[in-house]
Parts: structure tokens; sequence; C-alpha cells
């Protein structure tokens, strides 16, 4: 399958659409998920154009790891989280509803998971949340 280049992630990323950033560099975005099955539910993006984590770059993989782990310390200490689940999910069939490879975030047990991007946050709500991840990361 080719990558579609009109997909959210990747109209995020071009600033055509708006996003909720907590993290950027040139190769990473991370940025707070529209329809958080926790509070605190982030996602974690490379740059590069890939579909599913078995299209990406493993250089890219392996740096954007290295954010993640980055994105989960600041969601612990900022939010003082108990727990992170770490889900990625590859492929439609998987339940992937957006075809840029990411990686979810969620501060919960995998037991009180909520529905797959099923429900809008408040957006106050949201934004109070990633003010506390920045301020970790900082
Ligand atoms: P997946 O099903 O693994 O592809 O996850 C896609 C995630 O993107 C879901 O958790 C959605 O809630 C989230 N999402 C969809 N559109 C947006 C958006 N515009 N900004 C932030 N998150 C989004």
């Amino acid at each position: 399958m080719a990558y579609d280049d009109q997909n959210i992630f990747a109209r995020i990323l071009r600033g055509e659409l708006p996003a909720i950033k907590v993290y950027e560099d040139d190769q990473v975005l991370a940025f707070m998920d529209i329809m958080p099955q926790a509070d605190g539910h982030t996602l974690v993006i490379p740059k590069t154009p890939a579909i599913t984590l078995l299209d990406l770059d493993p250089d890219a993989a392996a740096y954007t790891i290295k954010i993640v782990q980055k994105i989960a310390q600041a969601i612990e200490t900022g939010l003082d989280a108990q727990g992170i689940v770490l889900m990625q999910l590859s492929g439609a069939s998987a339940g992937q509803t957006v075809p840029h490879v990411h990686f979810h975030l969620i501060p919960t047990s995998v037991h009180e998971l909520g529905r797959h991007a099923a429900q809008m946050g408040d957006q106050e709500k949201i934004k109070s949340f990633a003010e506390k991840i920045k301020a970790a990361l900082s």
C-alpha cells in the first residue's frame, strides 16, 4: 500500500491541521490524542512517511523509541502516572485508523483501556495535561 500524504498526521506534520503538541524536533513529533483513552493519552510519530512499524526505517524507529521513552518519563513525572500502556497498531486489521506510524502512550492499566478512537475529549482538559507534560520535559 502506498503512503497517503493526505492522512491526518501527515497534515498535522505540514501544519495544515492543528495539534496540541508537547514535543517536536527535526525527526519526531509528540502531541495529544484528541480521543483519549485516558487522561494524558499522547501520540509519538516519526516525521518520515511510513504507514506501519514494519515500513519504518530501523534508524527512524530506534530514534522514535528514544523519544517515546523521553515522553513516557515526562508523563510519569508531570501527571504522576503510576503506569503507562505503550500501544502500536500496525495495519487496519490490527485496528489502525490513521495510516502514519505512531506510538500511543496511555497512562492507564491495560485492564482499564477505553474504546479505541471512540470519543472526543475535552480540549481544555487535554491542553492542561499537555502543559504538565511539557513542564516535565523542560
Ligand atoms: P490508530 O487507530 O492506532 O491509528 O490511532 C489513531 C489515533 O489518532 C486515535 O487514538 C485517535 O483518537 C487519534 N486521532 C485521530 N485524529 C486525531 C487528531 N486530529 N489529533 C490527534 N489525535 C487524533
